[in-house]
């Protein structure tokens, strides 16, 4: 296809305003293609790559205003360029106000003016000019770049910059494509939808839809090599999961940067959070898959770095990690990094993305000797608050709770993975009774009763249990048992003396207590002891935090 037929339809495609319209419209450009089929699916979406790729053009801005500039002529400057751009806003929109053609230069087509420059071949030239590497680079691009401008009528310069800058920006998204490519080759949106999940490629999909059909597309995997986009998690609380779920698989949340680790067998290569290849900043964590990991895999983590203790590091050390392009060997040196791995994309040949979460933490557990994170299956909120203080007490952020039954959506931000909120409030509340252990906790008061102050009383809100260490236990048994006054069975009433800082999700107007309210998954903070009974919150002080909520 002609790059004037490309951008006269990129341009139609920007005037329409209806959804339904754009997908008919990019259908329509899907079926007149031809070779160029991916090409144009990458196009539209102003990737050059596709998305697995993190190859990039590297084409800054002013670059481009150099390369427009040398094509408009002798009289305008990469300066006049940006001027302009300061007007108009749009880099498109400024490279379709120039005439181009018939600058004489490096690589330029010198017969001037629009000449039938192909989709094909702006794709080889950009792709000759994203390999161009050593000194004397740049120039080398502009040349490049230059000679593309010069070639191009006003609607081409216009696509022609927003794609070299990568702001195509004309309304195609990734659903848009998705459907086009369903109803240009007639297959199921559902085999597209999965075939863009496996191989993260728009142009290949759309390939394979046109030339092999449905079967085509439902043959495609994962490819060890080949990054997908990570799951990602909303905010949510315990409340949230249980409530959904019935019970959760609860996973440390690590304080570090998000990783995909992939294995064929012989090489290892490590992708962060947006794909991009950082095989070559995390050599430890190269060395270590290959000494732990035992199959081909795909492997979904996060990377801590952490002190000579093993203790976390803030996420910042990573990420300078990752930034890092020369001197790793000192980097690492300065900074030792560990793989937490919690998820399996697909091992020994078996693609898991369609296994419930369970059963890919197994094949983890199976391919991965160590540095796999652990996975708790709970529906007790108190195991749940134990894991997360774990997971405090290891330094590390608190827990991520996720549908024990959930496959794995690439790019998605469902509601199968929450990032438990950290608690806004805390509340400092009075011990006014306790329950007994039982086993090994038999011979320490545990389930505390917490109340509220209102006015000279002190009204029940709840109880907590969570949060809580065995020797914790034993110092709030020794700091209560004096002001125990009665006692029935396990049960014992205490005399308001003790004030307690709770965390907690959520209030609740509730029957049960006497104050009408009660914490939702209230957590033991720590004992205030610089306040009195009378210091500790009251009751008008909880409805203005629900009415807040
Ligand atoms: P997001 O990645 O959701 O866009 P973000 O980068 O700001 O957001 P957070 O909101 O703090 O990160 O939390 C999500 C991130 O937590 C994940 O992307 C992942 O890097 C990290 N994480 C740590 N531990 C886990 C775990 N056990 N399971 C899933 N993700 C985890």
């Amino acid at each position: 296809m002609e790059f004037a037929a490309f951008a006269d339809h990129a341009g139609e495609i920007e005037a329409e305003p209806a959804d339904l319209e754009i997908v008919a419209l990019v259908t329509e450009l899907f079926e007149r293609a031809d070779d160029d089929l991916a090409t144009i699916a990458r196009f539209l979406q102003g990737r050059v790559f596709p998305a697995h790729d993190s190859t990039t053009l590297d084409i800054g801005p002013r670059l481009c205003y150099e390369a427009i500039a040398r094509a408009a002529g002798k009289n305008v400057s990469a300066d006049d360029v940006e001027d302009r751009l300061a007007e108009v806003g749009e880099i498109g929109e400024v490279a379709a106000s120039y005439e181009f053609g018939g600058q004489q230069g490096l690589g330029a087509f010198t017969g001037g003016g629009a000449d039938g420059l192909t989709v094909s071949e702006v794709d080889e030239e950009l792709r000759t000019l994203a390999a161009v590497e050593g000194s004397g680079s740049q120039d080398t691009k502009l040349d490049i770049l230059f000679g593309l401008f010069n070639r191009a009528d006003p609607d081409e310069a216009r696509y022609l910059a927003r794609l070299v800058l990568s702001e195509m920006r004309i309304g195609v998204g990734e659903g848009t494509v998705r459907d086009a490519i369903g109803d240009a080759f007639d297959v199921p949106v559902a085999s597209v939808e999965r075939a863009l999940q496996v191989s993260n490629d728009y142009g290949l999909v759309a390939e394979v839809a046109r030339d092999e059909g449905e079967d085509g597309l439902d043959s495609l995997y994962l490819e060890t090599g080949r990054p997908v986009q990570a799951m990602l998690a909303q905010a949510g609380t315990v409340t949230d999961a249980l409530e959904a779920w019935d019970e959760a698989a609860v996973s440390w949340k690590f304080d570090g940067a998000r990783i995909q680790v992939h294995y064929d067998g012989d090489d290892v290569s490590l992708f962060s959070r947006n794909m991009e290849d950082v095989t070559d900043a995390l050599p430890e964590v190269v060395e270590f898959v290959e000494a732990n990991l035992t199959a081909p895999a795909i492997l979904d983590g996060e990377v801590v770095a952490v002190d000579d203790e093993g203790d976390p590091l803030p996420f910042q050390e990573i990420l300078r990690r990752f930034r890092r392009k020369h001197d790793v060997a000192k980097a690492r040196e300065e900074v030792a990094v560990e793989l937490e791995a919690f998820d399996c994309l697909h091992a020994d040949g078996d693609d898991l993305l369609d296994v419930a979460l369970p059963a890919r933490h197994e094949r983890l557990v199976e391919v991965l000797d160590d540095g796999v994170a652990g996975l708790w299956i709970t529906d007790d909120p108190d195991e749940i608050a134990e894991v997360e203080s774990q997971a405090l007490d290891a330094g590390h952020e608190g827990i991520m709770l996720k549908n024990p039954e959930s496959t794995y959506s690439p790019g998605r931000r469902g509601q199968n993975w929450l990032k438990r909120k950290p608690d806004v409030e805390t509340l400092d509340l009075v011990v006014t009774g306790a329950e007994w252990g039982e086993g090994r906790r038999a011979e320490f008061l545990g389930t505390f009763m917490l109340s509220v102050r209102a006015g000279e009383e002190f009204e029940p809100i709840g109880k907590v249990a969570t949060g809580i260490t065995d020797e914790e236990l034993a110092e709030l048994t020794d700091l209560l048992e004096p002001h125990v006054l009665t006692e029935d069975g396990k049960d014992v009433e205490i005399d308001p003396a003790v004030v307690f800082e709770v965390g907690y999700e959520e209030i609740q107007a509730s029957p049960t207590y006497e104050s009408g309210w009660a914490l939702r998954f209230p957590r033991f903070l720590g004992v205030r002891d610089d306040k009195n009974p009378e210091d500790a919150d009251t009751k008008a002080r909880v409805e203005r935090l629900v009415e807040d909520q």
